[in-house]
């Protein structure tokens, strides 16, 4: 079970995180891409931060709406939509909602996943923040099906978008930026793969204090 509280501290944390890690994002981006992934996401979750304490008072959906929308307002390049639209297609699962149940979360992961799909056109396997995501979702999905608690099934997720993680090492890009560098984009991890890594770590953070 996920509160309206706890989700404003998930997107008060995310937005920390983000802060934190923008200059090691960045580096990723420079080795594959045109280095602003960290600016970029730096730059949205603040404008997300300065915004929060108007989403006080919201439902978790109208919360995860806001922040889709502050996004894709203010992140510029591809992931800027991408996130934009994740949390917005989030948001529209838990229209109306003050609580969210494990069943809830696991459905909303899931439309956050359909929206990058829709919005990016990627699958899994083309080195994006998918290869994070979709192998996290799986094992959420499966866990919480099982009947497994919400902080189990998330830390064992965390476990399956680090390997993802690792696993876009292995691969080359064949969508985004770094598709352009073909063969040479082997041997590095992907950026919106890691950024989509923090999400969740830092989410599970939260939940864990809870
Ligand atoms: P840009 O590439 O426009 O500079 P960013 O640097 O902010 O945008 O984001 C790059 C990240 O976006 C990549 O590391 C990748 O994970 C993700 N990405 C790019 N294109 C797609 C896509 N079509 N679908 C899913 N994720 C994508
Ligand atoms: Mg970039």
């Amino acid at each position: 079970m996920i509160s309206t509280e706890q989700m404003l501290a998930v997107i008060k944390a995310i937005a920390q995180r983000m802060e934190m890690e923008k200059d090691f994002l960045t580096q990723l981006d420079n080795e594959i891409g045109d280095g602003d992934h960290g600016i970029n996401l730096a730059r949205g979750f603040k404008s997300v931060k300065e915004k929060l304490p108007t989403f006080a008072d919201k439902d978790i959906g109208a919360i995860l709406k806001g922040v889709g929308m502050e996004l894709v307002s203010t992140v510029g390049g591809a992931s800027g939509p991408l996130y934009g639209t994740a949390f917005m297609k989030a948001g529209n699962v838990c229209k109306g909602k003050t609580e969210l149940t494990d069943a809830d979360f696991v459905a909303a992961f899931n439309a956050a996943i359909g929206g990058i799909q829709m919005r990016g056109k990627a699958v899994e396997g083309e080195k994006t923040m998918l290869d994070a995501l979709c192998p996290a979702y799986k094992v959420l999905k499966e866990e919480i099906d099982d009947g497994k608690t919400l902080s189990e099934a998330l830390a064992d997720a965390v476990n399956a978008a680090e390997n993802g993680v690792e696993f876009t090492k292995t691969i080359i890009a064949t969508k985004g930026r770094a598709s352009y560098l073909k063969e040479r984009s082997l041997g590095h991890q992907d950026p919106g793969a890691t950024s989509s890594l923090y999400m969740l770590q830092t989410t599970l953070g939260v939940l864990q204090e809870a």
